[in-house]
């Protein structure tokens, strides 16, 4: 166990954030924090224990019952519009945090963090809309209908793009008047910790938002059986919500979850090929293939295949890798050491399967890489594939690493056929000129998102989340503040009369 006051050359984050308080752990410790790019501690940073979260239910509890709940939503509203504005101040100090916490470039976190205070604003208007009905029904009565707040809200959040996530949690929570507790992922504590100081700065009141950092097995699952917790958000991996639904059952939890993706990106032969293709080898290789939107299935149609492949096989090479925080560099490392060897092994599957590698496939060590300080970074290279079956496990399986199986298709009900053919749903994307095979096959498609002649269009007013396994609910739009509220009937008798049941 780290002791406080050691490694001075770290950045220190030594407390929890509780009850508008920060305070040391009870029954956790103290632990580095690794930077991706070198393999180095960067951080050092406080993880909770099961006493810890017994805590933050506590004191989220108190808030819930007490002066959060006693608050107009105007107030309300006007509190989370403030904190977007707060937030919006530190977010470019809140990308560089990001990128060095999980490797993603500073070109892709800056302008993803600079939106979110959209998702603030966008949900602190809803604050006011959460309208109920009057219901008619005999003369003597009225009854009506309320929205009312779910309760203590556990959000545990995984770490490739972990502010966006936690965004998406935190503002409808707030939005609907819950309370909530952070857990984020163990490999990227800083920022939920930076997100603490902003709403302390913001005047958040106590107990409204508290962030208890911690392994899953330890925090992650209290803050799931705890009997007063009311809700789990969830965003990570189908094998995770599938424990996660086990170990709620015991307390009924609401659940939603945000799981992986096999994303099929198809390219029909009349697509304008330029933009695809531009599209294409984002949709691959974005944050490193660590997206659950990655497009890591490109379905070409078969009279362009070969052009398609030696395009972007070309394209895969010219990705300038390096440290996330340089400006040039298009793609950073892995997040973790764990993340890169399952990437490897997919690759050593690829080769096994017989798929024909295009580009990359290895280790990334050259060009940027040759400084020295990256030497121990978790750099790979971005990976084509060609030839790939359907039935390969680089086809059905998520790698959540830059690696790209190309698909060739015949037709049109081919291409469908072989999109669906996964347990995921989470999203999809098609490129033809003709609108009506757009529609036909958007229609067909079995994702939570299609996006036609685009890719990974995000907005907070936009809902998102899977189909199959790859999700239950919806975060974003108004679908998004639906989980965070319940409905109450109110029934009231206008006459006092009540018929005696059982007269002498
Ligand atoms: P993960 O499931 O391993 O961990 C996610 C979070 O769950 C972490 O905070 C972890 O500590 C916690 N956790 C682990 N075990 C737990 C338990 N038993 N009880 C409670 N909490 C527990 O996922 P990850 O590796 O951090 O994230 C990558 C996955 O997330 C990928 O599958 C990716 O596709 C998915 N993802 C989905 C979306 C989406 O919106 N659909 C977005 C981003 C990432």
């Amino acid at each position: 166990m780290l002791e406080p006051g050691m490694h001075p050359d770290l950045l220190k984050y030594e407390q929890l954030y509780i009850d508008g308080q920060w305070v040391s752990p009870i029954d956790g410790e103290l632990v580095e924090s690794i930077d991706p790019s070198t393999g180095k501690a960067w951080a050092l940073v406080p993880f909770g224990g099961p006493k810890d979260l017994d805590r933050a239910v506590a004191a989220a509890n108190g808030a819930l019952r007490g002066p959060w709940r006693k608050l107009s939503v105007y107030q309300r509203a006007g509190l989370l519009r403030h904190f977007a504005d707060v937030y919006q101040t530190h977010a470019d100090r809140l990308a560089q945090l990001e990128s060095r916490d999980n490797g993603r470039p500073i070109r892709e976190t800056r302008p993803d963090i600079a939106s979110h205070s959209q998702w603030y604003h966008y949900f602190a208007g809803l604050a006011d809309k959460m309208d109920g009905r009057a219901i008619p029904a005999d003369p003597h009565m009225h009854i009506f209908t309320t929205r009312v707040p779910v309760g203590v809200v556990g959000a545990i959040v995984p770490w490739n793009a972990p502010l966006l996530l936690t965004a998406w949690k935190l503002a409808p929570a707030l939005a609907a008047g819950c309370a909530i507790i952070i857990k984020p992922s163990e490999n990227t504590t800083v920022t939920a910790l930076e997100l603490a100081r902003i709403a302390h700065e913001a005047g958040i009141p106590a107990g409204v938002i508290n962030v208890v950092p911690g392994y899953g097995k330890t925090v992650g699952s209290r803050l799931v059986t705890h009997p007063d917790v009311h809700k789990i958000s969830f965003t990570g991996e189908i094998r995770t919500s599938q424990e996660i639904m086990r170990a709620a059952a015991g307390t009924l939890k609401r659940l939603t979850f945000e799981n992986g993706g096999k994303s099929p990106h198809i390219l029909f032969a009349d697509a304008d090929l330029g933009p695809a293709l531009n599209a294409a080898t984002h949709a691959a290789f974005m944050a490193t293939g660590q997206s659950c939107a990655l497009g890591s299935r490109l379905l070409v149609h078969s009279s362009i295949y070969n052009q398609v492949v030696e395009e972007l096989g070309r394209r895969a090479q010219r990705v300038r890798i390096g440290a996330p925080l340089s400006e040039a560099t298009q793609m950073g490392p892995q997040t973790t050491a764990q993340q890169r060897e399952k990437t490897l092994h997919y690759i050593q599957v690829g080769h096994d399967e017989g798929a024909q590698l295009v580009a990359g496939g290895r280790i990334a060590s050259t060009g940027s890489l040759s400084d020295p300080s990256l030497a121990g970074g978790y750099f790979v290279e971005p990976t084509v594939f060609a030839n790939v079956k359907q039935s390969m496990r680089i086809a059905q399986e998520e790698i959540f690493g830059p690696v790209c199986s190309v698909i060739p298709f015949d037709d049109e009900e081919e291409a469908i056929a072989i999109a669906n053919d996964t347990q995921y749903g989470l999203t999809a994307a098609l490129w033809t000129q003709n609108i009506g095979c757009a529609h036909r096959v958007a229609s067909q498609i079995e994702a939570g998102t299609v996006w036609v002649n685009t890719y990974r269009y995000l907005r907070w007013n936009i809902p998102y989340g899977g189909f199959k396994l790859s999700g239950l609910g919806r975060e974003n739009g108004p679908e998004g503040i639906d989980a965070y509220l319940q409905h109450r009937s109110t029934i009231i008798n206008l006459t006092g009369a009540y018929p005696d049941a059982y007269p002498p």
